[in-house]
Formats: C-alpha cells, sequence, structure tokens
C-alpha cells in the first residue's frame, strides 16, 4: 500500500476513537517544555511530569528560578527522572542560562520569528533537535507543523508514510514531506494527532514485536500486509 491511499485524518481518527481524546500538555510555556524535554532520561510519562512538578515546586520552572536554585533543589527533582541526575542539573542551568543570555529570560518573541529562525532559536538548548523545536512550535500554538517523536515517526513510516532513509534527520524530513497533504492548520488536531501518534508508538507500534492484532488502525498499514503476506 503506498501513502497515496492512506489518509491520516482517518488514521487519527481510528486513533482517536481507539485511545480516547488526547490528554493536553502539562506545559505550554517554551521554556517549560525546553525543561520538560531535559529533566528526564529514559523514563515514562508520568516519572517526568513528576520530575517537572518537583521542579516547579523547590526551585521554580523561570530561566532566573533555576539559575538562583541551589543544585540540591534541583536534584530533588532530577533525581525522579532516572539515572545521571547530577549531570541533568548542570543542563538545567546551562538551560536557563541560555534563556537569559540570548533571549532575556523570555522565549516567547522568538517564536515569532520566521519558521526557519524560530526553529533554529530553540536548537541552541541542549537537548532540543528540529523534531522537538516542531514540537514546542507547535504545542505553543507558533506555527502549524506536526513535530513527531520516535514514536509517532515510527508509526507513520510503518503505516506507509514516506521511507527510512540514510539517518534520522532524513527519514524524519521524507515522512513530513509524504504526510504534507494531509495536513491543515487546526492547532487542536495537530496536537491530538501528535499525542496520539506517540501514545500508539509507546502502547501498540512498539518498537519490537509491534501489537499489530490489538491495531484499531491495521486494515491502512503497509507493515501489517506485509507481515500477512
Ligand atoms: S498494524 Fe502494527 S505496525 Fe501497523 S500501525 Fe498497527 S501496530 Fe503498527
Amino acid at each position: 500500500m503506498s501513502a497515496a491511499h492512506l489518509s491520516l485524518r482517518k488514521i487519527i481518527a481510528q486513533l482517536a476513537a481507539h485511545y480516547g481524546k488526547p490528554q493536553p500538555s502539562i506545559t505550554t510555556d517554551p521554556f517549560e517544555l525546553i525543561l520538560l524535554e531535559n529533566i528526564a532520561y529514559l523514563v515514562n510519562d508520568e516519572r517526568r511530569e513528576a520530575a517537572f512538578k518537583m521542579l516547579r515546586k523547590h526551585a521554580g520552572t523561570k530561566p532566573h528560578q533555576i539559575l538562583a536554585a541551589s543544585p540540591d533543589d534541583i536534584l530533588r527533582a532530577t533525581k525522579l527522572g532516572g539515572m545521571h541526575p547530577e549531570q541533568r542539573v548542570s543542563r538545567l542551568k546551562e538551560i536557563a542560562l541560555i534563556a537569559m543570555n540570548e533571549f532575556g529570560g523570555e522565549l516567547k518573541p522568538a517564536l515569532k520569528l520566521p519558521l526557519a529562525k524560530a526553529k533554529q532559536a530553540l536548537r541552541k538548548f541542549p537537548g532540543i533537535g528540529e523534531p522537538s523545536a516542531e514540537k514546542i512550535l507547535l504545542f505553543t500554538r507558533s506555527y502549524p507543523v506536526l513535530g513527531l517523536d520516535s514514536n509517532g515517526l515510527r508509526v507513520l513510516l510503518r503505516l506507509g508514510f514516506g521511507e527510512e532513509k540514510k539517518n534520522y534527520t532524513a527519514t524524519y524530513r521524507a515522512v513530513q514531506e509524504a504526510i504534507r497533504d494531509d495536513l491543515n492548520e487546526d492547532y487542536d488536531w495537530l496536537i491530538g494527532a501528535h499525542i496520539l501518534l506517540r501514545r500508539h508508538g509507546k502502547e501498540l507500534c512498539k518498537t519490537n514485536r509491534p501489537l499489530c492484532e490489538q491495531c484499531p488502525v491495521r486494515k491502512s498499514c503497509a507493515y501489517f500486509q506485509k507481515q500477512k503476506a
């Protein structure tokens, strides 16, 4: 099955019917989204959010608050976020320093730059590549782009949107190109699509041994058809 026969809208509707209404993100503030991305490593979303809430409570989540906080207060939060918590204390301090030095402590004006420059600005922060920059632009409702995490990317590839290329960036762009005509400027739909594709990749369309027999979109899936054949 080629991507030309696939309807992303239909697939997202089927995923929404299966998983229910997507839960909104814990924050839509750009600086907090960068902190959220960096506060944890290889833990589930619940642990990541718990670490983030702990940071909010004991250190604060504004650049000047992170800079003023004691390393121990930040460590209380990063310890909830998995291995190497001390490294993430330094990283959060570095993030706050970049925000102060390069953006005067306020990121929102940078998100109003033309798209390529807004992405470039966000990519100055550690842990923020093109996919995360697009996610931040989407979640802050700055640009209607469907940023995809690795789960969402895997799901779309298996379904038949785009194809694997020689590296992650090239694959990401191939998938983005394949879904381009199916996108619109509806932020609610785009944010929902991001969340549902990610959830599907984590719960059923796992990296190893996807649970295709339980999958609500298997009839449209190139990977599933190939396995059956
Ligand atoms: S059928 Fe299998 S491979 Fe295809 S989207 Fe569903 S879980 Fe993923």
